[in-house]
């Protein structure tokens, strides 16, 4: 039996993913930080609902001891993530990117990632099969960014490509600290949800295909990688 957490998961790719997984034969924790929506998408989904938000210290504690106590964790899918607008709902580009702007920003994506890891890692490392999965973004690739003439390349905003940068750097560096797990960061791809307001040109079940391909690798499985779903990214 697999059990596996995706923070994030009471709607858009989280959500797409745990119900997957679930298909798949995992025991799915959906972590969502409202309990009302945790409650609700794991009952849609036949999941657990666990309450995490990943901002929150004392939520990600309780959330680990709440899993710890069930029986542990072997896939943990770091999904959560905000997008960042500015109060004319637009992306936070240069002009208007400040300190704090970008502090809370990297709280939900960046921070959050190292929080939720930090504390489900002493799980993650007894379980046989470790592996771990960032939800990162091709706005995440360096590489691209710089490829004039691409959408990725034209995209105004500045911290959110800097978290998901941030996202792949983590991975990387985890990868080499912690061989004994799989740990691996992904591109949806432009995926219609709450994120983008519904503007993505893909279906969740289409953005989700290479999150649940990442989270189902064995032990023999790549680590340290960005994937897509047609295969790896250049950073
Ligand atoms: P979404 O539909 O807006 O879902 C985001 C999820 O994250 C929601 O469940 C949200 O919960 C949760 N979340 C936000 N802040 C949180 C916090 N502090 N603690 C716990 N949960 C929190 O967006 P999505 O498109 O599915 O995004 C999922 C991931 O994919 C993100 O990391 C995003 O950067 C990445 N991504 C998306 C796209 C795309 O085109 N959609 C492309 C590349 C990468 P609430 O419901 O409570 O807000």
């Amino acid at each position: 039996m697999t059990t596996t957490l995706i923070t994030g998961a009471n709607k858009g790719l989280g959500f797409e993913t745990a119900r997957r997984l679930i298909a798949a034969g995992h025991t799915v924790y959906v972590g969502s930080r409202n309990p009302e929506r945790g409650r609700l998408a794991a009952e849609r989904l036949g999941a657990r609902a666990v309450l995490l938000d990943v901002t929150d210290d004392a939520s990600v504690a309780a959330a680990a001891k709440a899993v710890e106590a069930d029986g542990g964790l072997d896939v943990l899918i770091n999904n959560a993530g905000v997008e960042g607008r500015t109060e004319n709902g637009g992306v936070i580009g240069a002009a208007e990117l400040t300190a704090d702007r970008m502090r809370t920003l990297f709280e939900t994506n960046v921070f959050g990632v190292v929080r939720v890891t930090h504390a489900f890692l002493p799980l993650l490392r007894r379980s046989a099969a470790p592996v771990v999965v960032n939800v990162s973004s091709g706005l995440g690739s360096m590489a691209r960014v710089t490829a004039a003439g691409t959408p990725t390349y034209a995209y105004p905003g500045v911290a959110y490509p800097a978290s998901k940068v941030a996202v792949n750097m983590l991975t990387v560096q985890y990868a080499k600290a912690l061989p004994e797990l799989r740990i691996n960061a992904v591109e949806p791809g432009f995926t219609a949800t709450d994120l983008n307001g519904n503007t993505g040109t893909q279906t969740v079940e289409q953005g989700a295909e290479i999150i649940v391909r990442m989270a189902l690798i064995g032990s023999d499985g790549p680590t340290g990688g960005y994937f897509d779903a047609d295969g790896p990214l250049p950073w």
